[in-house]
């Protein structure tokens, strides 16, 4: 038999072994940022704050300021992490067997979509238009955004419908204001028992996404038909976002064409109309928001717009969608180059505080002269947004969006991952914001349009309407004379659009050149000299190098990245 075991003698006193701290003390923790909340997103971005009393929010200032409290609110960016940590579920029927098609989110997606909506993320320009009213908004989105992207789809589709809307005004005049309502109700039931209701879009289906003409579902009108009139449609959508939406506008073919309808999810007599979503997409991206698939079996719809004219119909709601895409990716830059400085200024290697090592200065600054370009040239397309009674504010909003949205969103993947790298190992954690960032970052360039699409919608721009380019040159050059890297850039630009025969072909090296140069002109006429001279030396110059960290010797770094960090701890 075994001699039982007796516990090893230990080296500690007795006095020792009853403080528990002492035994489970196995290091001090040093060296770590600390969280970048609590602070401030308005007050801590001078940037932003310069760029939205610029273009003409100076008025709406103090909102902006108190809702950049809220955004940078602990319990706010944790809204963010719940609702991407639990994924939403779609629920086919009920534990009776009726079907609901009901897509049960977490119920911090549902406060985040309170905190959009009660704070107009959705409405304000429609209800209050006029200077700085598109300009403020996007602010206010550029900071929400930051918290949790996904969410922002069906807010950016609820705001956007309102155009499309208007096509029509007796639907209009039964939607508008419940559109408006700055509230939130996520209940499933019908529209007709809620003061506020949000509306999605069903454009795209299998057999054509971008081509849009390729659509197959059908519209049979009900009566007369006709725009305004009731009809049914057949068919499915292959992408739907925000399936829980209180109605879509839905492209379909009508009997004259592919026209636009505003589809209710539920028939004015209560019943559930017979849009059935078939199941959510598993997405690497954009979690916390559900998308769809969706068939369409005889749902009741109503034509918005002229009959055969769906597409210029819907294009008044996608060209805002497009804007919000320039919005949310300038933001997600904004929030990777907040956490990639706060850590470097928090943290030490090799005998420096991260932010002080030449080398990561110089990646750090490069970060945030794109991210500050990128918002610039947003906030001035919201300006233009304010004034389109202005000829050239109107010109100029045309062309420019998408080639900002091409660019903006194309810019971001790379620099997300970029940002991430600066945080190191941590930052490729799910507890680090950088992993949603990054996920999120190729979304906005493949929906609303993808990047060739923008391209050639640039060119369809040039084609029906050649002065938006001269709009586009004569905004740029407002900046002409103040940097000769410009003024040569400029120059070799316009050359290269006396022959666009073969446009199509050279879209993209036009279309990338053209938002340097707007961007560039924006930064000489507006910024801080080291953040125009940074982006004119490392962008209209090429000194051979591809990656973040190639700004020229002589740049000024630190101011750069003085101007751009949130001092929080
Ligand atoms: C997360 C997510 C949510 C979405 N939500 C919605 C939604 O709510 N409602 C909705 O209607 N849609 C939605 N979409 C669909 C999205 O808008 C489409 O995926 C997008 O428009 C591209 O269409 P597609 O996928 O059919 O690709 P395709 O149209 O097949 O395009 C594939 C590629 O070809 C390129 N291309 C197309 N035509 C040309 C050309 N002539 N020349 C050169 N290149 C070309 C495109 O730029 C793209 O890169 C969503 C997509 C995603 C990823």
């Amino acid at each position: 038999m075994n001699a039982p075991q007796s516990a090893p003698a230990s080296h500690l006193s007795a006095d020792d072994r009853q403080e528990d701290r002492y035994l489970a003390s196995t290091h001090e923790v040093i060296n770590q940022p600390c969280a970048l909340e609590n602070y401030n997103l308005y007050e801590q971005d001078t940037a932003l704050a310069e760029a939205a009393r610029r273009e003409g929010a100076t008025d709406r200032e103090q909102d902006l300021v108190r809702f950049g409290a809220l955004a940078g609110a602990a319990e706010t960016i944790d809204l963010g992490f719940r609702a991407n940590n639990n994924k939403p579920v779609f629920n086919t029927h009920d534990r009776f067997g009726h079907r609901i098609d009901e897509v049960d989110f977490h119920p911090a997606y549902h406060q985040l979509m309170s905190l959009a909506l009660e704070n107009g993320l959705h409405s304000s320009p429609w209800e209050n238009p006029g200077e700085g009213a598109h300009v403020a908004r996007a602010a206010k989105y550029y900071m929400h955004s930051q918290v949790e992207a996904a969410h922002c789809c069906p807010v950016t589709m609820t705001f956007a419908a309102i155009p499309s809307i208007r096509k029509q005004p007796e639907l209009a005049k039964l939607w508008e204001d419940r559109i408006l309502h700055n509230s939130y109700d996520s209940r499933n039931i019908p529209d007709s028992q809620k003061a506020s209701v949000t509306v999605g879009m069903a454009m795209t289906e299998k057999q054509g996404g971008s081509d849009v003409r390729a659509n197959s579902t059908r519209a049979f009108p009900v009566a007369a038909g006709g725009p305004g009139q009731a009809y049914e449609l057949v068919g499915h959508k292959w992408f739907v976002s925000a399936p829980m939406c209180d109605a879509f506008l839905v492209l379909a073919q009508a009997p004259g064409g592919l026209s636009c309808f505003l589809m209710p999810r539920w028939r004015p007599d209560g019943t559930k109309n017979p849009w059935q979503v078939q199941r959510l997409k598993n997405k690497m991206g954009n979690v916390a928001n559900a998308s769809s698939e969706a068939e369409l079996r005889g749902a009741l719809a109503w034509m918005v717009g002229e009959e055969g004219r769906g597409v210029p119909t819907i294009i008044e709601m996608v060209a805002m969608t497009r804007f919000d895409c320039m919005i949310g990716s300038s933001a997600g830059m904004r929030q990777a180059v907040a956490q990639a400085t706060h850590h470097c200024r928090h943290r030490s290697a090799f005998g420096a505080t991260l932010i002080d090592q030449p080398l990561m200065q110089n990646v750090l600054a490069d970060l945030a002269i794109e991210n500050e370009a990128a918002m610039t040239y947003t906030m001035r397309i919201a300006r233009a947004l304010d004034h389109q009674e202005d000829e050239h504010e109107r010109l100029l909003a045309r062309l420019a969006t998408p080639v900002g949205k091409y660019w903006i969103c194309k810019r971001t993947p790379n620099h997300a991952y970029e940002a991430m790298e600066c945080i190191g190992g941590s930052g490729v954690m799910e507890d680090c914001i950088m992993p949603r960032l990054f996920r999120e970052s190729p979304v906005n360039a493949i929906w609303e349009g993808s990047g060739n699409v923008q391209c050639l919608d640039t060119l369809r721009a040039l084609q029906k309407e050649p002065d938006t380019l001269d709009a586009f040159f004569r905004e740029v050059a407002e900046a002409k004379g103040s940097d000769r890297r410009l003024d040569g850039f400029l120059t070799r630009l316009k050359d290269d659009f006396t022959d666009i025969s073969d446009f199509q072909y050279r879209a993209r090296n036009l279309v990338d050149r053209m938002a340097i140069a707007m961007q560039a002109s924006l930064l000489l006429r507006h910024s801080t000299p080291a953040v125009a001279d940074a982006f004119c030396a490392s962008r209209l110059e090429n000194h051979g190098g591809m990656n973040y960290g190639n700004l020229p010797s002589g740049t000024d770094a630190a101011a750069i990245i003085k101007r751009a960090t949130p001092v929080v701890g």
